[in-house]
């Protein structure tokens, strides 16, 4: 059920309050950029012992890749470090790398609005990306980018240690899941990530949704489903699972 809280939010990110009883079957998406990227390639793992401060000031040093030469600034995450909930996306863009906080801007409060429209607020969760430094003019991360970045994204996960994972858009699901598959076909399903299987759900970018709002009622059965999985973990936990 919606409440009126969530309704508004709703609103606010274009979707109409109403929910089918059986999602419609999913249909191929176009990619959010032209180019597919992500192949797997092993990470360096040499964040895997440090703790949030270190990790911090080891992101702000990095020089593993050539996007250190062209970013203004590390954007590490931004939110509560033990969130229940972590939301992935792809890369700072221009304003993220300007102001050194992921997701601001209109996709931002985008993403601030599907956050919003779970009953939750923006610092109740832990929001970063694949990669700590701007790719130039926007374009897609190279494959032995996201790789050089692995570690410390696996260990940011590792140390907020979220209930839930949401990946936000094509790139940062296939990045995580090194997978090529189209997001269409990973969406409305439960993935894992790391080395505690974190749970994992995939949502489209609100970039992505900004350029084709016809989207936002798929988005929005993303974040349905997302809450109906954290219920369900959490009564497992309750119960003796993983806390
Ligand atoms: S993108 Fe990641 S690996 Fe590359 S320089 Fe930035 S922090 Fe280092």
């Amino acid at each position: 059920m919606v409440d009126a809280r969530q309704a508004a939010y709703l609103q606010a990110l274009g979707v109409d309050v109403y929910v089918p009883r059986s999602a419609p079957p999913l249909q191929a998406e176009p990619p959010l950029h032209a180019e597919a990227v992500v192949e797997s390639t092993p990470s360096p793992d040499v964040a895997a012992n440090l703790d949030w401060n270190e990790l911090r000031a080891a992101v702000a040093a990095c020089q593993r890749c050539e996007l250190h030469l062209t970013r203004t600034q590390t954007v590490f995450g931004v939110g509560n470090p033990q969130a229940h909930w972590m939301f992935i996306g792809e890369a700072p863009g221009a304003e993220e790398d300007k102001q050194g906080e992921p997701f601001v801007g209109r996709a931002g409060q985008l993403l601030t609005s599907m956050i919003r429209a779970l009953g939750l607020r923006r610092e109740d969760v832990f929001i970063a990306n694949v990669l700590k430094c701007r790719p130039p003019d926007n374009r897609d991360p190279k494959a032995s980018e996201v790789a050089s970045c692995r570690d410390f994204l696996e260990r940011q996960v590792a140390l907020v240690n979220p209930k839930l994972v949401i990946a936000v858009g094509r790139i940062a699901a296939q990045s995580l899941l090194a997978t090529e598959t189209p997001i269409a076909k990973l969406r409305g399903k439960v993935h894992s990530f790391g080395a505690q299987a974190w749970p994992v759900v995939v949502t489209y970018h609100p970039a992505y949704l900004l350029r084709s709002p016809g989207e936002k009622r798929k988005s929005w059965q993303d974040l349905l489903h997302a809450r109906q999985l954290f219920s369900r973990l959490e009564q497992e936990s309750a119960s003796g699972g993983r806390s």
